[in-house]
């Protein structure tokens, strides 16, 4: 089955042609057939296309809007016979509320649904909805199509962990509650710990930590999410690229009194001016910061923060388990970042992980193991594909319809 896997951002539309088998519904890993971007849609776009194996393209264009984004990425499709005929299309949407515990069909009170979901997330939802809009404008509301959540990974958290101690009558009445996200990479990254150890996803007890521009940190038991630090929204937990994670919330108005400003204003700088970007007042590429980490004081505090905000959600959540089997590391940092591994790793001896330095160093964008052999916690580095799991998920609900 051909999928297209659409993920947009408020400019942006990225996306991958894959092809699912039998085989890889079960296994999880479709083949990729195509990929691409169109960047800074709403005015003069950068496009990227590549066939697998093959050399990129690269356009400049004038692309108003998401419905002309996806007719493009269409029409490029359609310029090239092996990639023609879709037979499904997967969007990825960040916020599914309560409703969508699992991937959907998309149909026209599906997309009512969706709308009303834009409330709760009103930085993330709009976007990934207008990519639906469009490619049901542009392909027509008989093709396929399937949306996978960020948060349904997240549905068995417990009511514990989900819970915030306010109000219970305001919590109820606004839906305020830990709803967790980046729930489409730690379900690849339960898959990848299954595959490279062999073992059942039942079986899986790990600590997942996605770093990427956006960080988050997963507990799992069972192979099932029992706490993750994302939480109402993507904003609380770890220190990301310009998001603060964590702070005391009495910040917040304290901020918006003194510098006279809403709070709305405060909220954005937590979202866009903070993290490591406000930390080190350079970048919010841990790249930048780890080459300067020994000629700027700045730069090593970020990444010292950033490290040690990451350490305390793992020992957190080794608690929350009992114990667990591994860390499993993803996300473009936990992917190629020694340094940031071996720093919150380091001194764990206590519950029996132990770091092998060699293995460490050269494990770099792909997946393996980078702990001693007999250290009691494992820790791994997968590679993430998010856009596997919903090709699969995508596959899975349109089989479901059609049996
Ligand atoms: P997103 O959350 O947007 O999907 P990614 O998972 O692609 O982001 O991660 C992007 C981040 O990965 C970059 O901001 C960069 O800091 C980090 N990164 C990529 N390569 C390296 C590297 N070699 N060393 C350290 N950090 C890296």
């Amino acid at each position: 089955m051909k999928i297209l896997v659409i993920n947009c951002g408020s400019s942006t539309l990225k996306f991958q042609l894959v092809e699912t088998t039998a085989d890889s519904a079960s296994m999880g890993r479709p083949h990729k057939l195509a990929r691409g971007l169109v960047d800074r849609i709403g005015g003069p776009a950068s496009c990227h296309f590549e066939v697998a194996g093959s050399t990129p393209v690269e356009n400049r264009l004038t692309v108003d809007d998401h419905e002309k984004a996806v007719a493009l990425v269409i029409q490029w499709l359609n310029s090239m016979p092996e990639l023609r005929s879709i037979d499904a299309v997967g969007h990825r949407i960040v916020h599914g509320g309560d409703q969508f515990t699992t991937a959907a069909w998309i149909d026209d009170r599906m997309v009512e649904s969706l709308d009303s979901l834009c409330e709760l997330a009103p930085l993330h939802n709009p976007a990934g909805v207008s990519g639906i809009r469009a490619a049901r404008k542009v392909l027509g509301s008989t093709m396929p199509m399937v949306a996978a959540f960020d948060t349904s990974f997240h549905h068995t958290l417990p009511e514990t962990a989900r819970t915030y101690a306010i109000p219970r009558e305001i919590a109820q009445k606004h839906g305020i509650r830990r709803y967790g996200f980046h729930g489409l990479a730690h379900q690849y990254s339960v898959m990848c710990y299954g595959q490279l150890t062999a073992m059942p996803p039942e079986q899986i007890n790990i600590v997942t930590l996605h770093l990427g521009n956006g960080c988050s940190a997963c507990a799992i038991r069972g192979g099932t999410s029992v706490d993750t630090s994302m939480g109402f929204t993507p904003l609380e937990g770890l220190v990301m690229g310009t998001r603060s994670g964590d702070i005391d919330p009495a910040v917040v108005p304290f901020l918006a009194r003194k510098e006279e400003v809403s709070a709305d204003e405060v909220e954005n700088w937590l979202n866009k001016r903070s993290g490591l970007l406000g930390l080190s007042g350079i970048s919010n590429d841990m790249r930048e910061l780890t080459a300067a980490y020994n000629q700027d004081p700045r730069a090593r505090l970020a990444v010292d923060v950033f490290c040690y905000h990451a350490r305390k959600y793992l020992g957190a959540y080794l608690a929350a388990l009992g114990g667990a089997d591994a860390v499993v590391f993803s996300g473009g940092i936990g992917e190629n970042s020694p340094l940031v591994r071996a720093k919150i790793c380091a001194d764990m001896g206590w519950c029996g992980l132990r770091l092998d330095s060699a293995a460490n160093d050269a494990l770099i964008g792909s997946d393996g193991c980078i702990a001693q052999p007999r250290s009691a916690v494992k820790a791994y580095v997968v590679h993430t594909d998010e856009e596997s799991i919903i090709a699969r998920e995508t596959a899975r609900v349109l089989t479901e319809r059609t049996k």
